[in-house]
């Protein structure tokens, strides 16, 4: 939960201040594009956000979900 709140809380605030600083947010001579792109890595690496939500899910309700698509052959 706490890596889901982070990663969704860093990205807004990255893409934020990049959208504030409008097309300079977007150079590379300046920090903030890294930050966006770091911090937008980070909710696929380490467990994405998709996948913690399922977790979390699974915690909620106890019990386990399909990680397959509905109409999955098993
Ligand atoms: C910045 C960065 C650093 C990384 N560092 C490392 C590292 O140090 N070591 C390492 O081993 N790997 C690393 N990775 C790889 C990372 O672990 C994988 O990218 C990640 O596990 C997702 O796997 P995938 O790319 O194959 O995407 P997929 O598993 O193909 O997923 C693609 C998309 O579908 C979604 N998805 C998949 N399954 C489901 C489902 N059941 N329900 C809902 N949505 C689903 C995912 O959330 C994702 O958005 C890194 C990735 C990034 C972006």
């Amino acid at each position: 939960m706490a890596k889901l709140a982070c990663n969704e809380a860093g990205y807004f605030a990255a893409n934020e201040a990049l959208q504030i600083m409008g097309g300079m947010g977007f150079s590379e001579e300046i920090t903030v594009q890294y930050c966006q792109r770091r911090t937008r890595g980070w909710m696929i690496a380490g467990g994405s956000v998709e996948i913690l939500k399922t977790k979390i899910a699974e915690g909620v309700f106890r019990r386990r979900f399909s990680q397959r698509p509905a109409d999955s052959p098993d």
